[in-house]
């Protein structure tokens, strides 16, 4: 069986052909800046790079080249469109209405439609991925898999917010998280390295990239997670600011004569470890300028440290202790140094790393000693095989 994973963003289109066999990936690519006059695609057939320059106007357009990459006479990797069985589109608010995976129906394009409010970027593209694959490949079955659909095993006083209770039940305000096919896919592994799933297993994730969030995981379900209503809150991130004093945005408002739409701006581009060293979003070039002695580098990468490591512990609380700590995602997966920072902090808690251990990137392994008293992974993620292998379950 082949499956096509679909990632549709506002202005790209992520995807990846998956044979399901071997699980797997045969072609992968990225389309960018859709309808912007300038959009290209970049796509992989194993490690053949093929660059298509191409003005698309809307997703139609772009899923439509990116299927005509899969049958190209030079590099394509199937003789016809029908070998493609299904299509996996990664959704990204579900809201209330769905805690798994679904075929997707015009029922459930509609439920997806009355999720926009809550996702008001995110939804609508997913949508429009849909619609074009609904046009261009009329009768392969699609399911939708929601990046918040893992989190709804959290219990009520865990997501509600201490606000007024008419506004969750007004427009369905509380915390709702996000990252969760990732969050599922790398406790699963982790439990599977544990000797196997059990309903007291106690596992924190820490999916950091360049949006990251942590998820409390006891017995494979998500008790709490540390995004929100939206993907702005919990520990500070690339370019957002994680949680702050909501009084702040008041405050900016007036004192530097901003509007609304320019403070949510300031927050979620222009924070975060970006905003504190002034230096980039990206951990990498923080981590240079902090070796080269700048001081808002340090400081941006030690509030990073001690915010995860404070969030880590709070989900102590929250599980009634910690059986394994498991980091992924492309700061999780690759920044030793960070890991060695959140970890240290955790010292008093028993956690203990292997220094040469923990200068692995980007593989899986686990990085506490044999006397740490939490166990401590890294497990790469894989959010499309998640997608690919809810996709081929659900159509069997
Ligand atoms: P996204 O949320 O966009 O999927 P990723 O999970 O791919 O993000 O993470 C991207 C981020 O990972 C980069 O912006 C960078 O900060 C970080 N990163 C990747 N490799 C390294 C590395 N070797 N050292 C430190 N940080 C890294």
């Amino acid at each position: 069986m082949k499956i096509l994973v679909l990632n549709s963003g506002s202005s790209s289109l992520k995807y990846q052909l998956i044979d399901m066999t071997n699980e797997e990936v045969i072609a992968k690519g990225n389309f960018e800046r859709i309808g912007q006059g300038n959009s290209f695609l970049t796509h992989k057939v194993g490690e053949e790079k093929h660059l298509i320059e191409c003005p698309v106007e809307n997703h139609e357009a772009a899923i439509k080249v990116v299927l005509e990459q899969f049958t190209h006479p030079e590099y394509g990797v199937i003789k016809d469109l029908k070998e493609i069985d299904a299509v996996g589109h990664r959704l990204v608010h579900g809201g209330e209405k769905f805690a798994s995976s679904v075929v997707i129906t015009d029922d459930v394009i509609e439920k997806v439609k009355e999720c926009i409010p809550l996702a008001p970027l995110h939804n609508p593209a997913g949508i429009l991925g849909i619609e074009a694959c609904k046009r261009l490949m009329p009768g392969v079955p699609m399911v939708g898999v929601f990046d918040t659909a893992f989190h709804q095993t959290m219990p009520k006083e865990n997501y509600i917010y201490p606000i007024p209770y008419e506004y969750y039940e007004k427009y369905g305000i509380r915390r709702y998280g996000f990252h969760g096919t990732s969050h599922r896919f790398v406790s699963e592994r982790a439990a599977e390295l544990l000797g196997g799933q059990r309903d007291d297993l106690k596992i924190v994730t820490c999916h950091l990239g360049q949006g990251a969030s942590l998820a409390a995981i006891k017995g494979g379900k998500s008790l709490d997670t540390s995004m929100g209503l939206t993907p702005l809150a919990g520990i500070p991130m690339g370019t957002r600011c994680g949680d702050i004093d909501p009084a702040i945005v008041k405050y900016l408002m007036e004192n530097e004569k901003l509007s609304i739409g320019e403070v949510d701006t300031i927050l979620n581009k222009k924070s975060g470890a970006f905003g504190i060293s002034g230096v980039s979003p990206d951990f990498r070039d923080i981590e240079i300028e902090a070796e080269k002695g700048n001081e808002r580098a340090s400081l941006a990468l030690n509030n990073y440290n001690y915010l995860v490591a404070q969030y880590i512990a709070k989900y102590a609380v929250t599980l009634q202790g910690i059986d394994a700590i498991v980091f992924t995602a492309g700061i999780g997966e690759n920044a030793g140094t960070t890991r060695k920072g959140i970890c240290d902090k955790l010292a008093f808690m028993g956690v203990k790393i292997d220094d040469e251990k923990n200068k692995t990137r980007g593989q899986e392994i686990e990085i506490s000693t044999p006397d740490s008293k939490i166990r401590v992974f890294v497990i790469p993620t894989n959010e499309e095989l998640v997608i690919a292998r809810d996709t081929m379950n659900l159509v069997k």
